[in-house]
């Protein structure tokens, strides 16, 4: 990854709004929480207000219960009383009136003066009194009974404890029924009720199992209790429990404790949707940035493109399919000196004249209008798989608001959407009229140039005239004097006219080889297109060979040929390669006059067919070889290490070669007895021309 050194300014740009955006994202994620987590308290709130309700009702069916059951037992004792008044009375009837009543222990029947008559004990119980005497626990009868003496009514005793084998015991509280007769009380029945009983009596299985009930006093202290498991002391309910003569405090204790946070469906199901709406606000977050990001890039893209559109010298232009120009970059409009919006819109009526692209000179606004189609129809036609792109540039005139012409280079491509399809062109323009000028101004100094090379090459022609004119001046020289010998001498030897004649022949031949020798080496000092011809080698050879000769008899050098059969053919200016073959074998001859015994003198010419193309020729002597600081220097004009040498024969030979598009160059023989081989390379006669 690639960290930018400095801040960019673009970074600097989004700072601010990276701060905001991280505060926006801070207070929605608050609020999320604070949202979730009131939704938790709230349901955790109403569980507990559930529970509560739940305690508070049962107490109040516990309480109604207790009071509704208590009314019972006190009916129904009311009822054996009014028995007993009419018939003589039974303590049968008590019995069976105990097993009914489970929460009614003991049933006493006493006189006006609270003695006990006839006492009849609950069947589930053990006698109550058993380990202490109902004489000495009767306080609280008593006063209940005087209470209801008094008052003339059924009262209740306050509760005391009965203690009972086996370290157990009871609370109990005393009913006392006066019985009135002729308004004075003839005698009571007292009932002694339990507490428990009466609780267990009032209470269902489902109460039991889930709450802890109890009676108690003021001060806390439990007189009776039942269910099944402890209270938990969190839901409390307590309810007053009015009877006459009696209040009693119920209070329920649910043995339930305070709802727990994942066990409840409500809760899990809060949790669970709060997480997926975490999650999802995560996965919104981590989309919103991504698009942010794509966003960005996408803006530093077009910023990029804007910034690069206008710093670019190149104009550019977009026309629709119709032709209308849809979109020009600042470097068009400074090219032809319009406004894009002068531009925009243009060139789609080619029947309306004031629709022309205003950069278009009028003279040729019918020629271009005909390029563009030809252009179209052309990319519609050769728009198929293997069709050719018209990418290409071309050179055309466009006017600038000023009315100037300038000349102008455009690229035009086809514009292409995203599915492939042609929607119009996109030209790339630049204006090379600096260019132009620029070219007219080289090509104007080249001339000059060329002019005063002309001029200087006229010496370099002097000298060259003058070491190519030697040969045959010295052949029409030695042909003179033989002839002027001949006549002078032998005049009337019968064979003296024909020599004369001959030689005569040979003079007028070597006359007409220096003029030709003239003309080329004035063509070639002025770079003029050489004459070319298609000749065979050995004919190149036997225009060489007596001028050859006429040197090799003076050193005795002995002269080979080597040609294959047919002779090659070559095309070639023919005086300019005569001209080589002359300097060359010359050169050879002299290498070998001064360094190699007569017999050892041997002179090969040789050609050979290299390929299809070239044909090479061969220049063999045996002399003493090329030195390398020698060989450095070969083709250098007027190098020579000979006195009367001039040091122009290998240049020329080689700018002759090269004229021809062939190559020369020197080897040294490495067979006995040594020397020097020049090998040029020449066209082959069939060649196919250069591409
Ligand atoms: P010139 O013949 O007038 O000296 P050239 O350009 O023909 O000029 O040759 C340049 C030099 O190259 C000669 O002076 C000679 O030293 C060397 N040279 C040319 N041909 C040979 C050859 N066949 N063997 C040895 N040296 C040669």
């Amino acid at each position: 990854m690639n960290f930018a050194p400095f801040p960019t300014p673009l970074a600097e740009a989004a700072r601010p709004w990276n701060w905001r955006r991280a505060l926006l994202w801070g207070a929605l994620f608050g609020l999320l929480v604070v949202a979730q987590s009131l939704l938790v308290a709230l349901t955790l709130s109403y569980e507990d207000a559930r529970a509560q309700e739940h305690v508070d009702q049962v107490a109040t069916e516990v309480a109604a219960r207790v009071r509704q059951l208590a009314g019972q037992d006190l009916q129904a004792l009311q009822g054996l009383l009014w028995q007993d008044r009419a018939r003589p009375r039974r303590m049968g009837d008590e019995a069976e009136l105990l097993r009914r009543l489970r929460a009614v222990m003991r049933i006493e029947f006493r006189d006006a003066r609270l003695q006990v008559l006839d006492v009849a004990e609950s069947p589930y119980v053990s006698p109550l009194f058993k380990q202490l005497p109902r004489g000495q626990m009767q306080v609280e009868t008593e006063l209940a009974c005087s209470a209801a003496q008094r008052q003339g009514t059924q009262l209740y005793s306050r509760s005391y404890f009965i203690p009972l084998p086996g370290g157990e015991g009871l609370e109990v509280v005393d009913l006392c029924l006066p019985l009135l007769n002729a308004k004075a009380v003839d005698s009571y029945l007292v009932a002694t009720l339990s507490l428990r009983h009466l609780l267990e009596e009032a209470v269902t299985q489902d109460l039991v199992r889930g709450h802890e009930l109890s009676f108690v006093e003021g001060d806390g202290t439990r007189l009776a209790r039942t269910g099944l498991s402890r209270g938990a002391g969190i839901y409390l309910a307590e309810r007053l429990v009015d009877l006459p003569g009696l209040t009693l405090q119920l209070k329920v204790d649910a043995s339930a404790g305070r709802p727990k946070l994942i066990p409840n469906l409500a809760t899990a199901l809060v949790l669970g949707l709060s997480l997926s709406l975490f999650a999802l606000v995560i996965l919104l977050a981590r989309d919103g940035r991504r698009r942010a990001l794509a966003e960005s890039a996408l803006a530093e893209s077009l910023a990029f493109r804007h910034a690069m559109e206008n710093s670019l010298i190149t104009g550019l232009r977009a026309r629709t399919m119709a032709g209308s120009i849809s979109y020009v970059n600042p470097a068009f409009c400074a090219m032809v000196g319009f406004k894009a919006e002068e531009l925009l819109g243009h060139g789609a009526r080619p029947d309306r004249p004031d629709d022309t692209p205003p950069y278009w000179p009028p003279e040729f606004v019918e020629e271009y209008r005909r390029r563009h189609a030809d252009r179209s129809a052309r990319w519609a036609a050769d728009n198929r798989p293997g069709g050719q792109d018209p990418r290409q540039g071309f050179e055309t005139v466009f006017m600038r608001r000023n009315g100037e012409r300038f000349p102008v280079l455009i690229f035009e491509a086809p514009l292409l959407d995203a599915q492939g399809q042609q929607t119009g062109w996109m030209s790339a323009v630049l204006d090379v009229s600096d260019q132009r000028r620029m070219e007219e101004l080289s090509r104007q100094q080249q001339e000059r140039l060329q002019a005063t090379a002309r001029l200087a090459t006229m010496g370099e022609m002097a000298s060259l005239l003058s070491h190519e004119l030697n040969q045959p001046l010295a052949a029409i020289a030695s042909y003179a004097t033989a002839s002027v010998n001949l006549l002078a001498n032998e005049p009337d030897d019968p064979q003296t006219p024909d020599l004369v004649r001959q030689a005569s022949l040979r003079i007028a031949e070597q006359a007409e080889r220096a003029g030709r020798v003239i003309k080329s080496v004035h063509g070639f000092v002025r770079r003029r297109e050489q004459s070319r011809e298609t000749i065979a080698v050995d004919q190149l050879f036997d225009a060489v060979l007596p001028l050859v000769r006429l040197q090799a008899r003076k050193s005795g050098t002995r002269i080979v040929l080597e040609l294959p059969e047919p002779s090659p053919r070559v095309r070639c200016d023919r005086t300019m390669v005569e001209q080589v073959l002359l300097n060359l074998t010359r050169n050879a001859i002299q290498a070998m006059e001064e360094h190699a015994t007569a017999p050892q003198r041997l002179l090969t010419l040789r050609a050979a067919v290299v390929d299809s193309r070239w044909v090479s020729i061969s220049v063999l002597d045996c002399g003493p070889g090329i030195p390398p600081e020698v060989g450095r220097q070969l083709y250098t004009p007027f190098f020579t290490t000979r006195a009367e040498g001039m040091g122009l024969g290998l240049s020329l030979c080689r700018t002759v070669v090269e004229q021809h598009g062939g190559a020369m160059d020197y080897f040294k023989r490495e067979v006995a007895p040594g020397g020097t081989e020049f090998r040029f390379t020449l066209p082959a006669a069939n060649a196919a021309p250069e591409s």
